[in-house]
């Protein structure tokens, strides 16, 4: 983290633990932005599918304060040091490490903002150029790493506090496509939209219906809490890493697969082809594609199910949805099919693997009553199976990024 434009220096950190600890400006406010699970539609966002994710009740805030002069410097409760760019040198060559997931929200928001300051739509009134710096604390209490996207709540919290404080006359679909554009380029996580989308447009008990060729969203009431439903979330802490290995290798199968097909995309199939498509493809590459075809037929039928019938009918595509994961697409491990499996013998309506795969989370949809008993016996059967103890516990669908 040391070069010209972007430095770590650790004198004015030692001890912090919040923004007046690490930095010397007023503050000016909060903004804060939650992490998401993914109800269903795994792996479907990078081939133009369909996915499900709500936000939920747990945030990444950042409290922030305005400097005078260009710099953004930011801190957080995640990490020693205080890191710091020039706005007049946003680089992201000069970004690595977690502050570019602040950092490069800036600079995709000038990237895509442009120099003149207007946006795609025509709209003006854009400050990029003349913006204030910032001192910027994050806090969180998103679980990192375990596939709850605390990397789109860090972004996200970022980009509506700059869209607040630079005065921007953007959308959040806009907003979305600002977090992804940090993602892919500043960090490195060649990621989609879903993550993004669930953070800026979620809504309490309901989740965020997204076609990601499209990207037309819908809130799509989820009535958990009527039918005396939860969502456990079964953190394995098996660790996964987007930038590197599994997912990269799914990416490429799936262009492989749509390449071969004949379609720019895996959108433009459905289960119908899959009898072609055992004919034209390997039996791997086969696979790869009939986990994202019967994946976007399962969102399409899960927000079919939950208007006409409810949540409590949506259980058979949740196991369907982690079967597929675990033999189709094999982004699965043996701690999440035994958290799988474990939670749909002791009263589940269903559960599923969530997120990119490889670890992290796999989240069960219980009955209230069964709740305890489900959370028992996964700790016994990860305690039986000599695997790392799990984190077990309940998330709520809650509104997306808001000031505080
Ligand atoms: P996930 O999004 O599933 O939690 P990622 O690997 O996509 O996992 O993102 C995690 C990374 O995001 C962390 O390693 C860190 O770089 C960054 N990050 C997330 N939350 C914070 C935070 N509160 N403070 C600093 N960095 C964070
Ligand atoms: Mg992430």
């Amino acid at each position: 983290m040391t070069s010209p434009s972007s430095s770590e220096s650790s004198a004015s950190f030692e001890g912090a633990t919040s923004f007046e600890g690490a930095f010397d400006t007023a503050v000016v406010g909060r903004w804060a932005a939650p992490g998401r699970v993914n109800l269903i539609g795994e792996h479907t966002d990078y081939n133009d599918g369909f996915v499900l994710p709500l936000a939920i009740d747990r945030d990444t805030t950042i409290t922030v304060g305005v400097r005078d002069d260009r710099l953004l410097r930011v801190a957080s409760s995640f990490e020693a040091g205080v890191h710091e760019i020039s706005l007049d040198d946003l680089d992201t060559t000069q970004m690595s490490g977690w502050s570019a997931y602040v950092f490069g929200i800036a600079w995709a928001l000038q990237q895509k903002l442009g120099a003149q300051g207007t946006d795609a739509q025509g709209s003006d009134s854009q400050e990029l150029t003349t913006a204030a710096g910032l001192d910027i604390w994050v806090d969180s209490d998103v679980p990192v790493g375990a596939g709850l996207s605390s990397s789109a709540a860090i972004e996200c919290a970022v980009a509506v506090a700059l869209t607040d404080l630079w005065h921007l006359d953007v959308t959040r679909p806009f907003l979305a496509s600002v977090g992804q554009l940090a993602e892919n380029d500043a960090v490195g996580a060649p990621t989609g939209i879903m993550d993004q989308s669930a953070s800026l447009l979620g809504r309490a008990d309901s989740a965020v219906f997204l076609d990601c060729r499209s990207l037309d969203a819908e809130v799509i009431d989820l009535g958990f809490s009527a039918a005396s439903l939860e969502l456990l979330v079964i953190d394995t802490r098996v660790e996964h890493a987007h930038a590197t290995g599994g997912y990269v290798d799914r990416r490429v199968s799936c262009e492989r697969g749509a390449r071969e097909m004949g379609v720019s995309s895996l959108r433009d199939l459905d289960v119908d082809d899959l009898p072609r498509a055992a004919e034209v493809l390997d039996d791997e590459t086969f696979r790869r594609v009939r986990h994202i075809l019967t994946e976007n037929r399962r969102v399409l039928d899960t927000v079919r199910t939950l208007r006409e019938k409810g949540p409590g009918a949506i259980g058979a595509l949740l196991d369907a949805s982690h079967a597929s994961m675990r033999d189709d697409f094999e982004i699965s491990v043996p701690e999440l099919d035994l958290a799988v499996a474990t939670a749909q013998a002791t009263g589940a309506v269903g559960a599923r693997m969530t997120g990119g795969g490889f670890g992290g989370s796999a989240i069960a949809l219980v009955p209230t009553t069964a709740r305890d008993a489900v959370t028992a016996a996964v700790l016994a059967a990860f305690a039986a199976a000599g695997y790392r103890e799990p984190t077990v516990f309940a998330v709520h669908a809650a509104d997306g990024a808001r000031r505080v």
